[in-house]
């Protein structure tokens, strides 16, 4: 259903199956998260499938690095903001 929903959005997601990947069911316990779905969203945790709480936190686009072609997330609204690549640390100014 998240996965539906975030796809439907063209946001971008890397899924973190937590019954098989070690370092993902670290991550959760060090913030002391023990539900699931859980998205992490920048700094960010929204535990449970919560559509309005995502779609606030998401309101960012995808721009790609000029470089690399690394896509990154920025927020939208913000006047002309710096961006680095998080791939190969490139300096992107960018219109949001
Ligand atoms: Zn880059």
């Amino acid at each position: 259903m998240g996965k539906e929903f975030l796809s439907q959005h063209n946001i971008y997601f890397i899924e973190r199956d937590i019954n098989k990947d070690t370092e993902a069911r670290m991550e959760l316990q060090k913030r002391g998260i023990s539900g699931v779905p859980t998205f992490l969203i920048g700094d960010e945790v929204v535990v449970g499938f919560d559509r309005a709480k995502l779609l606030q936190l998401i309101d960012h686009r995808l721009i790609q690095c000029e470089q690399c072609s690394q896509k990154m997330r920025v927020p939208v609204n913000k006047g002309r903001i710096k961006v680095t690549c998080p791939k190969c640390a490139h300096e992107l100014t960018v219109t949001t």
